[in-house]
């Protein structure tokens, strides 16, 4: 469930460089005003986008699409991408246009503009060509590689790539100037801003709670019931979970009009404005995961498709990071998805799509499906109540492997151990365990606490807006979602890059992030179910 994947073409910072071929010929004017030189960054700005976008669809039919013959050729065609978008973005133009602009006497929506695109360009120039060059191909080479690695579970054959990868990443921090703290830089590339410690202190807060309302659900009579429930829904023609998921996701607002759906190994979201590109997986025996799959990478979708359209890919019309990101996935696919509400719309046309799989399941048993728990190896197949433990693992292993205190050869067992702490489960393979997540192989470090940061965001949000409609759950019920997407719009989606996590959060919930609204929705939906 990533925002983004793929090779090095489709990194998130490479694909929003500031980028124009031919301006850097131009001389600087000292007579020129300020909307005309920050209308000329505009345009070098969304011009950049547009290449970044071409990324993006090479990213996606690498997913979706491409012959496995085809890997070494899609890895040159990242490559020479993400040079050209390298010569472009430092180019001497768009550091004379940020000198000529300044910092002082801009409005707000100026000041972010600016600011995004000084921090792109700094990015660009601090990178030398060759560096984005190699990292690039690396990162393609670095997911095939894992791919074959995974389906041989063979951690040794991966090692070096990895090695590799968190080479250059400690390089890519000190050309940065972050040297000192080389992962502080990867989580800023994902969340400006944001800091490995101040999400520690954040984790260590939720873990306190959270490991005993999972130990206390788990070990319930009620979990072993909804365990036996969900294993019960079996058979699900795959023509019809098709049709299910379409209604779904159309209904609660995806645009098809602006994107579409297709199938790949693992479920992600890329594009954005007018072509919104989200995939799936389909299984016939696990028609809530496909379901939720599809609502999840629909909240991504919904939040690219409701950036301001005018201002794609400058400052105020990209989005303000992965944090956020995921709140917008996990909030339409927990809060939403997994409500009463929600159910009691949809449930009538799901059990006619699928008549005999449903005829001895009842309602009640439904939603206890629906919320099953059960700690399982694999994050993709966690549930909402145990998923923030995967990633407070990965968390916890990416600091020490950054900080020198974790050795790459003891890493697998290393996750083995967390593995048995926190999720009270050792995986037998590292198939099961150090290699199940794409992220690593083309070295997305800092990547992974953005989910739980976006589940904490997505609890703080959700109570802020039932605050002001305490009967969203009744509207879900009749079918309606206009208003939370409306609100989310508004409050959210239309603010692009202004505020980073953090600062959006405190201004539309009006205080700092937490991780007691996360626990006290989890202790409300699971409550009833699990703890009597
Ligand atoms: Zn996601």
């Amino acid at each position: 469930m990533t925002r983004t994947i793929g090779g090095p073409g489709a990194s998130y910072a490479c694909l929003r460089a500031l980028r124009d071929g031919h301006a850097g010929s131009k001389r600087f004017n000292p007579w020129m005003s300020i909307d005309s030189a920050l209308e000329e960054l505009t345009t070098l700005e969304k011009h950049a986008h547009l290449l970044g976008t071409v990324g993006e669809l090479l990213g996606w039919d690498e997913q979706v699409n491409l012959a496995a013959g085809g890997a070494e050729q899609r890895a040159s065609q990242h490559a020479a991408l993400a040079a050209v978008i390298q010569a472009a973005a430092s180019n001497p133009r768009i550091g004379a246009l940020l000198e000529e602009i300044g910092t002082s006497g801009l409005d707000a929506d100026q000041e972010a503009q600016v600011r995004h695109a000084r921090r792109e360009f700094e990015r660009a120039t601090k990178l030398p060509a060759e560096f984005v060059r190699e990292k690039a191909i690396q990162g393609s080479r670095g997911y095939h590689a894992w791919a074959r690695a995974k389906s041989a579970d063979d951690f040794a054959s991966f090692a070096p790539i990895l090695e590799k990868n968190l080479e250059l990443a400690r390089a890519e921090a000190a050309y940065l100037g972050w040297g000192n703290s080389p992962y502080d830089a990867m989580i800023d590339k994902h969340d400006p801003g944001l800091t490995a410690a101040e999400i520690e202190r954040l984790f260590t807060e939720l873990k306190r709670d959270l490991v005993p309302l999972v130990r206390a659900i788990t070990g319930s009579p009620a979990a072993r019931r909804a365990q036996a429930v969900a294993a019960r829904l079996k058979g699900f023609p795959i023509r019809a979970q098709q049709v299910f998921l379409r209604e779904v996701t159309a209904k609660i607002g995806f645009d098809y009009t602006r994107g579409r759906i297709d199938v790949s190994l693992h479920p992600f979201c890329s594009g954005t404005g007018s072509d919104v590109r989200m995939t799936t997986r389909y299984r016939e025996d696990q028609p809530l995961d496909s379901l939720f799959s599809s609502i999840h990478e629909t909240g991504h979708g919904l939040y690219e498709q409701g950036l301001p359209i005018a201002q794609l890919g400058t400052g105020l019309g990209v989005n303000a990071g992965m944090a956020v990101h995921e709140s917008q996935s996990r909030l339409w696919e927990n809060q939403v998805a997994r409500s009463r509400g929600f159910w009691r719309h949809f449930e009538p046309r799901w059990r006619k799509l699928f008549p005999a799989q449903t005829e001895n399941l009842s309602p009640e048993e439904l939603y206890l499906a629906i919320n099953a728990v059960e700690p399982t190896l694999i994050r993709v197949d966690a549930d909402e109540v145990t998923y923030n433990l995967h990633i407070i693992l990965r968390f916890e292993l990416e600091r020490r492997l950054f900080a020198g205190e974790l050795a790459l050869k003891d890493l697998p067992g290393a996750w083995r151990a967390l593995s048995r702490e926190l999720i009270g489960l050792e995986p037998a393979t590292d198939r099961e365990g150090v290699l199940q997540d794409i992220h690593w192989s083309d070295g997305s470090f800092g990547y992974f606490p953005s989910y739980c940061l976006g589940n904490m965001m997505a609890a703080q949000l959700w109570f802020k807006a039932l605050a002001l409609r305490p009967q969203l759950e009744e509207e879900f019920a009749r079918g309606e979602f206009g208003w939370l997407l409306g609100w989310l719009r508004e409050q959210v989606h239309t603010q692009g890059r202004k505020f980073n996590a953090f600062e959006l959060v405190r201004r539309v919930t009006g205080e700092a992030l937490s991780p007691r609204h996360l626990i006290r929705y989890l202790k409300e939906r699971y409550g009833p179910l699990y703890l009597g």
